[in-house]
């Protein structure tokens, strides 16, 4: 029973992952060793506009299927140009 259950990564697992990506490292799963972790979105080349973006980053293992996301942290972000009062 319960066999199509979505798997999740153990916090250390998950975490372990997530550094991994962050980091920009090539991602093997640290449940069962398999290099093929399916990430989506896939990486690219962020864009000027795209720096301060969060995104959802799903991590799946195409192994044993257990997954983990984590939420982006946007780079710095630029004061809003909108919530600056203009000076008189
Ligand atoms: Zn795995």
């Amino acid at each position: 029973m319960g066999r199509r259950g979505i798997k999740e990564y153990r916090a250390p697992e998950a975490l372990a992952l997530i550094a991994a990506d962050r980091a920009h490292e090539p991602l093997v799963c640290p449940s069962c060793g398999t290099r093929t972790i399916q990430r989506s979105p896939r990486r690219r080349v962020l864009r000027a506009g795209e720096l301060f973006t969060a995104e959802r980053i799903s991590l799946t293992c195409a192994g044993c299927s257990r997954h983990a996301f984590y939420i982006t942290r946007g780079m710095e972000p630029p004061r809003d140009a909108t919530m600056d009062p203009r000076s008189l």
